[in-house]
């Protein structure tokens, strides 16, 4: 069951418009949407999630419409919110308990194998009786994992969820993600780029409201073989290099300046070719150099 979001437009009392004619197709799997901070994410994951609704456009899960049918939706749907905010005095197996009697699992036996099922999933049965004030910040999002996966959910959105752990703490989350996405779709909605290099099969890259690329990472990092080039240069030339060439990224590498630019033939002066990466496909899409199965060149090109 895939997710359909069809020109979806918000834009809030302030005047600002947080998504434009968004058109997205979801399929099984981990899906990344990524973006800088202030793209229109949340936004976007909160529609999905039933909690705001579009001004215009209509998104279907399956044949069922989201925006008119939310109870249909939100049993099958597990959100997990950038900030939530966490009971700090009760242990975690009592609160998942809680949170599955609110949603409607009220059979005491049934309810005690939910929740010793989620908590093994998520690595927390052992701190089952710990209290979550005292829980890391990796602990706390798989917690809120668990919670989401309360009724099964057969959509699973998790906004941002990797801001703020410790590289261990990302990587043991992520590979929890993964593992749900082999039988369910997973929505994550990130700023990091490694995120979705490392887990997705399908992404868009949003940005002021707008998508800008709908593709397959592997498949976008591969239009870009051949076009991204590379060279230390002195800080006080970025701006004529930026002037000169189609600047991607500028990096600090053992303190020298590395840049990346995007070029479909050799720009010689020093440049040298690079295997792309997904970061490179991130900020070519950002610029404008590239949209999928295109590129596309703006300034003089053999200079
Ligand atoms: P992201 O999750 O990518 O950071 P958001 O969806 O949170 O983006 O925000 C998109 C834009 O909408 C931003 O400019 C943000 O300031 C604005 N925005 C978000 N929520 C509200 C709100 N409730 N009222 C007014 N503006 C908002």
């Amino acid at each position: 069951m895939g997710l359909s979001i069809q020109n979806v437009s918000k834009t809030y009392a302030n005047g600002v418009k947080a998504l434009q004619h968004v058109s997205l197709h979801i399929p099984l799997g981990m899906y990344g949407l990524l973006g800088p901070n202030g793209a229109g994410k949340s936004t976007l994951m909160r529609i999905l999630a039933t909690l705001q609704e579009p001004d215009e456009g209509q998104v279907f899960l399956g044949d069922t419409d989201v925006v008119k049918h939310k109870e249909v939706v939100r049993k099958t749907l597990g959100y997990l919110p950038q900030d939530f905010g966490l009971l700090k005095n009760v242990t975690a197996g009592k609160l998942l308990d809680h949170f599955a009697i609110l949603k409607g699992i009220t059979h005491r036996a049934s309810r005690k194998e939910v929740v010793e099922h989620l908590l093994r999933q998520t690595n927390l049965w052992e701190k089952r009786k710990q209290k979550l004030g005292g829980f890391s910040g990796g602990m706390k999002q798989r917690f809120g994992v668990a919670v989401a996966l309360l009724g099964n959910p057969k959509i699973l959105i998790v906004d941002e969820p990797t801001a703020g752990l410790d590289p261990a703490e990302r990587v043991r989350f992520l590979n929890l993600l993964s593992e749900l996405g082999e039988s369910s779709v997973v929505i994550l909605s990130t700023h990091i780029v490694e995120d979705v290099a490392e887990l997705c099969t399908n992404m868009a890259i949003i940005n002021k409201g707008e998508i800008l690329l709908e593709a397959q990472p592997l498949q976008a990092v591969k239009d870009l073989e051949g076009k991204i080039w590379r060279r230390v240069i002195e800080k006080n030339m970025l701006s004529s290099m930026e002037r000169t060439y189609e600047l991607v990224s500028t990096k600090l590498v053992s303190g020298r300046t590395m840049i990346h630019i995007y070029s479909q033939v050799n720009p010689g002066n020093g440049f040298e070719l690079v295997e792309p990466d997904l970061e490179d496909v991130y900020f070519s899409t950002m610029a404008g150099y590239y949209t999928a199965g295109q590129s596309l060149q703006k300034k003089g090109a053999a200079l």
